[in-house]
């Protein structure tokens, strides 16, 4: 019986094996997780479920794992990939033999440079244990500082308010968000925060931060310091590639593979935050992303992959973050956008569409409260992925209908 083995127990090696039973693979299916805990969303780790102290919230719980006959190995890691051999080494000794392998090892957090040793108020977030031990620091009136003003920091930020915490943001850059987006939205986010009562502070530099048993301290390079209860560190992520680098894989930004999943070796595929991929729709440009929605893609698309199918990867990159009652969505690339339309729709939202120099809608970016971008932004996606040259006057107009502008 032909036996696919899956590393990594996270969003989209768990969406993967479920695909593999949808398309109707019936041979051996193994998830190996180097967590405790069955696969389970990361977004709410930052959010909800940060807030509330919710238990991980479970991609689908043991008994449909069991049901699918899916084994799904926790609490373990791989620690060796034999190509040649076709067996994975196993962190209990095991080793387990594999047909079709499948990488969907994420990404882990990037280190504050030259921190090491054991450290209980200086963290970082990607596991429902990081959550659980960063609310434990969050009680009303403590000082939560947070090193970067990406989504995940920020996001932090409009929870541990909401919780009572006073919150400082540290950004060495001289605006938030300013990996992929725009000036405007990014302005509309930090006012936000900051009508909220958190104190950003971009165009810091930091020279070094320094655990005691009751605080933490942040030391700036002109001199100055700033106490803290607690300090997350968001300054991005890493890709967890080594397994593949060391098996021999080729590697370029994350596991490097073609538009159809598979890696540089045969019968190794690998999807999700820890690889690069080759997006046609962009000039076949390399790029990893770190979301949800691309996680579910690769994997269903790396389950059809691994039964043979061939087909190209064709989803286009979307993301969103929820702040307050605030939610931010983008949809494509915008950084080849010679020219970007501002369409202002109801109770303050807007939606920018970025447009190439041949004047074809390349990525759209919103801000609004609760779904009240969702709409527009999905249509945004479909001109998009159509390639439609929209006429700018029209896009402005928030009493045109985006899919009039579809249609033509
Ligand atoms: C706090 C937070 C909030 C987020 N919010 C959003 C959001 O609002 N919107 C959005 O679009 N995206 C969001 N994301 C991103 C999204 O959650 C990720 O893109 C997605 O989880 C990636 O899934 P993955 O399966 O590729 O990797 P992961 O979810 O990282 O799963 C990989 C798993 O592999 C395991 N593993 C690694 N190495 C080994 C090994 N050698 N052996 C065994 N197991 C191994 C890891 O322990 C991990 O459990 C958020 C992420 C975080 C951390």
């Amino acid at each position: 019986m032909l036996h696919i083995v899956i590393i990594g127990a996270g969003e989209c090696g768990a969406r993967a094996a479920f695909a593999l039973r949808e398309k109707g693979f019936d041979g051996q299916i193994t998830l190996v997780g180097a967590e405790e805990h069955l696969p389970y969303e990361r977004p709410p780790l930052s959010k909800e479920a940060l807030l509330h102290g919710l238990e991980p919230k479970l991609v689908s719980d043991a008994a449909r794992y069991a049901d699918a006959g899916i084994a799904v190995l926790t609490g373990l890691s791989v620690e060796s990939i034999d190509p040649a051999g076709k067996t994975v080494q196993l962190s209990n000794g095991d080793s387990l033999p594999y047909d079709r392998l499948l990488l969907t090892m994420g990404a882990r957090p990037r280190p504050f440079p030259g921190l090491s040793g054991t450290i209980h108020r200086i963290r970082t977030l990607r596991t429902h244990d990081d959550t659980v031990a960063i609310r434990a620091g969050l009680q009303p009136g403590k000082h939560l500082a947070i090193i970067g003003g990406g989504f995940i920091g920020l996001e932090l930020a409009a929870t541990a308010r909401k919780l009572g915490a006073q919150v400082t943001l540290l950004e060495g850059l001289p605006r938030i968000l300013s990996r992929g987006v725009p000036d405007e939205i990014a302005g509309v986010v930090a006012a936000r925060h900051q009508a909220e009562g958190v104190e950003i502070l971009c165009g810091v530099k930091i020279q070094s931060l320094e655990e005691s048993r009751d605080e933490v301290k942040v030391h700036f390079e002109d001199g100055r310091t700033m106490a803290a209860d607690l300090i997350v560190v968001g300054i991005g992520a890493i890709p967890n590639v080594e397994l593949a680098r060391d098996a021999g894989l080729t590697i370029d930004n994350g596991i490097a593979v073609d538009e159809h999943l598979q890696t540089s070796v045969p019968d190794i595929f690998a999807a999700g935050d820890c690889c690069s991929f080759p997006l046609a729709h962009y000039d076949g440009r390399r790029l990893r992303l770190e979301a949800w929605r691309n996680a579910q893609d690769q994997g269903a698309l790396a389950a059809a992959n691994l039964l043979g199918a061939g087909e190209a990867m064709s989803a286009l990159p979307w993301f969103w973050s929820d702040q307050y009652d605030l939610t931010l969505q983008i949809a494509g690339l915008a950084d080849g956008a010679t020219q970007t339309i501002r369409r202002d729709t109801a109770d303050g939202a807007f939606i920018l569409f970025h447009l190439d120099a041949g004047g074809r809608l390349i990525a759209a970016s919103g801000i609004g409260t609760g779904n009240a971008i969702a709409r527009d932004i999905r249509l945004a996606e479909m001109m998009i992925a159509a390639g439609v040259r929209p006429d700018p006057v029209a896009l402005a107009a928030a009493q045109t209908k985006l899919k009039s502008l579809l249609a033509a």
